[in-house]
């Protein structure tokens, strides 16, 4: 298993709509579970293959230590609308709240490709909405008032100089330079 790089806003991929996966392959495996080992170590509950420079409609979700694979996810039922602060792995340091249906009823494969449906809510719902978005080119920063993504890009531009190249080396952060962050388990 190993760490993967996280493109972070400013990288084409982010905004590009992936591909659905169509078989399973030993090199597929091996990218969800270098996945959840990025999204462990840079202390996420989601993660979107585009987030990793990959083009595949697959994402993983944590959260509460119960690990779930979602290929080619759809959405198919969404009911009511709850707020709540979301972060972005790709958009480290950035915080807002968005609004979005409080309860979803998404349908996907699982890793043996096999077909599920998973109802989910509050921060579980949350999360896989966000992580379907990764999969249409889709960030949290398009829900936000003019005024409010505005200020949100403005605190991007003075953050992303770390980044060169668009990209974020977590395996370069120690666990030490995480903790205490009050946020961060929310980032998706
Ligand atoms: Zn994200």
């Amino acid at each position: 298993m190993a760490i993967l790089d996280i493109r972070v806003l400013g990288d084409p991929i982010l905004r590009q709509a992936t591909t659905p996966v169509d078989a399973m392959t030993e090199e597929l495996h091996r990218l969800i579970a270098d996945m959840f080992d990025t999204m462990h170590h840079a202390r996420g509950i989601g993660l979107a293959a585009p987030q990793v420079g990959r083009t595949e409609r697959l994402a993983v979700v944590e959260i509460e230590g119960e690990p779930i694979v979602l290929i080619n996810p759809e959405v198919l039922e969404r009911a009511g609308k709850a707020k709540g602060e979301e972060g972005c792995l790709s958009i480290p340091d950035i915080y807002a709240d968005v609004e979005r249906p409080r309860d979803i009823t998404v349908r996907a494969l699982d890793e043996q490709m096999q077909p599920f449906e998973l109802e989910a809510t509050q921060l579980l719902a949350r999360c896989i909405q966000h992580e379907i978005d990764h999969l249409e080119g889709k960030l949290f920063l398009d829900y936000l008032s003019v005024l409010k993504r505005t200020a949100a890009l403005a605190k991007w531009k003075l953050e992303s100089h770390h980044y060169p190249g668009y990209i974020r080396r977590v395996s370069l952060e120690t666990p030490e330079d995480l903790d205490g962050h009050e946020h961060l388990e929310e980032e998706l």
